[in-house]
């Protein structure tokens, strides 16, 4: 644990130029312990294991041809392609055919061959078949002798003896020595310039970036993040870019959020303050003055708790404190007693509110938080609508979803207004006292809307009206 921790700690500091050239440093000593080990080490054993099997394969293919015709042609042709000594005996012993291609070297040739000791060993064999690497002391050669007995339809016919110089290695193996010394130390400078070369190239664009990201970090919104080179340095410079543009629109909102925040609270603590102190000073003799005067005190603490627990409600939306509480149940049936409750109230003001219903529809959301959004959109139609003074709410069955739309008849908003008001605080200029509100209620809507992954969106037409609209996904067994 400890020394994984020390570990960390160092590696940390082990820049990518670092890095890199030692990952090539040890791709090279990989490479090359490698090469050392099969060249040097194996290549003794690979090189008399396989002449083996050449002159066993050799050995079987002259068994396999025996008596045939022509073979006498395919014996010689057999020899000098392949730098052999062959000698066939026939079954009493007989030299039937040979061929010497070592110029009396061999061992199954010239003037001391061991022919007979060879034969005699073979014939001891119980398979048949001799094969024994020879070193001749007097011709300073070491030759691979390998013999077979010749049977054929179950009979000795003769016996096969093939003689091959075993090539010494050791001189071959002192020269590959050499080479590879030089192509290791050639690996060695290339890995490194390659790692060098490497390193700059991925290196140069991550600490351009990183500059940029102290710009930004020291609050220039206005830094560029430059990619370039290769793709996901693209893509971190896409993801910064981005970041930047969402800080720094965070960081906007900020401060329009303490200006507002600041001026509305503002606003009802002045009235606070001089309505208190003209009752102490003027109309406390006076009741019916005071109790204007304390009425209006009431309404702008009302409308103080209003924003305080609109803000808090918003920032528990938004942080996640408040998840919705999901149950089924009748959208249609929900949204007349909503208007019902509307119709008696704002009917007193001259509002008529219209109700178009389609069929019953059961819904799976938060009864409580759907109603929220319902009744914010109703609010900002009543007090955005017309000299006309309706209002329409209406739902719509889809086969995926159920549509809710509030209508008014105002003024409408202007295309570039309709990004924003659906943003903390934004409130349009032409926005009176007299309405009430917060400037918080599209945004509280839009808070709930996208903790319940609804479609939501306004259609405006200037000095027509707007229609603000959600989707309710339909109820399905499944849910
Ligand atoms: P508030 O109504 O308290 O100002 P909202 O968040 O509910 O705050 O609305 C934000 C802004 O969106 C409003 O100030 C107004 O400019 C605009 N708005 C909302 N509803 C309507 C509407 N039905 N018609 C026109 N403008 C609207």
């Amino acid at each position: 644990m400890q020394i994984s921790k020390h570990r960390r700690r160092i590696e940390r500091h082990i820049s990518l130029r670092a890095r890199l050239c030692l990952a090539f440093i040890l791709f090279t000593v990989i490479v090359s312990g490698l090469l050392w080990f099969f060249e040097i080490v194996l290549l003794e054993g690979f090189y008399y294991t396989s002449k083996i099997k050449d002159t066993q394969k050799i050995a079987v293919s002259i068994n396999a041809a025996y008596g045939a015709k022509g073979f006498d042609e395919y014996l010689t042709n057999l020899s000098v392609n392949n730098q052999i000594c062959i000698e066939i005996l026939d079954e009493r012993h007989r030299v039937t055919y040979e061929h010497d291609v070592m110029n009396d070297k061999c061992l199954i040739h010239g003037p001391d061959n061991y022919l007979n000791a060879l034969l005699m060993k073979l014939q001891n064999e119980s398979d048949g078949v001799l094969s024994m690497n020879l070193y001749d002391e007097y011709i300073g050669l070491e030759t691979l002798v390998l013999g077979s007995t010749i049977v054929k339809n179950g009979k000795v016919q003769g016996y096969l003896f093939l003689n091959t110089p075993l090539e010494p290695v050791g001189s071959a193996v002192s020269i590959l020595k050499d080479l590879l010394m030089v192509i290791t130390g050639l690996l060695l400078i290339i890995g490194v310039l390659i790692a060098f070369y490497l390193s700059d190239w991925l290196a140069v664009p991550i600490v351009r970036i990183t500059r940029s990201a102290h710009r930004l970090a020291h609050g220039d919104f206005n830094t560029k993040f430059e990619g370039g080179s290769y793709r996901e340095v693209d893509e971190l410079a896409r993801t910064l870019t981005y970041a930047e543009q969402q800080i720094s629109r965070v960081d906007s909102m900020q401060r329009d959020l303490i200006a507002n925040v600041s001026h509305d609270l503002r606003t009802p603590l002045t009235m606070l303050k001089a309505y208190a102190e003209m009752i102490r000073d003027l109309s406390g003799d006076n009741p019916v003055k005071r109790n204007a005067h304390l009425q209006v005190i009431i309404e702008e603490t009302d409308r103080l708790t209003m924003l305080v627990n609109d803000i808090l409600d918003l920032s528990k939306l938004e942080n996640g404190s408040i998840r919705p509480e999901m149950q089924t149940f009748d959208i249609t049936a929900r949204l007349g007693d909503i208007v019902a409750r509307y119709k008696g109230v704002s009917e007193k003001m001259g509002y008529h509110i219209h109700f178009t219903p389609d069929d019953p529809e059961q819904v799976t959301c938060d009864p409580a938080q759907i109603e929220r959004v319902i009744c914010n959109l109703i609010n900002n139609a009543i007090n955005y609508t017309g000299e006309d003074k309706n209002v329409y709410v209406r739902q719509v069955n889809t086969p995926e979803c159920v549509r809710i739309e509030v209508r008014d008849t105002g003024k409408g908003i202007e295309e570039d207004k309709i990004q924003k008001i659906f943003d903390k605080y934004y409130r349009s200029e032409n926005h009176k006292r007299e309405v009430v509100g917060t400037g918080l209620g599209l945004s509280i809507v839009k808070a709930i809307l996208k903790i319940h992954e609804f479609h939501y969106g306004v259609n405006s037409r200037l000095g027509e009206g707007s229609v603000f609209w959600f989707m309710i996904r339909r109820h399905t067994d499944k849910e």
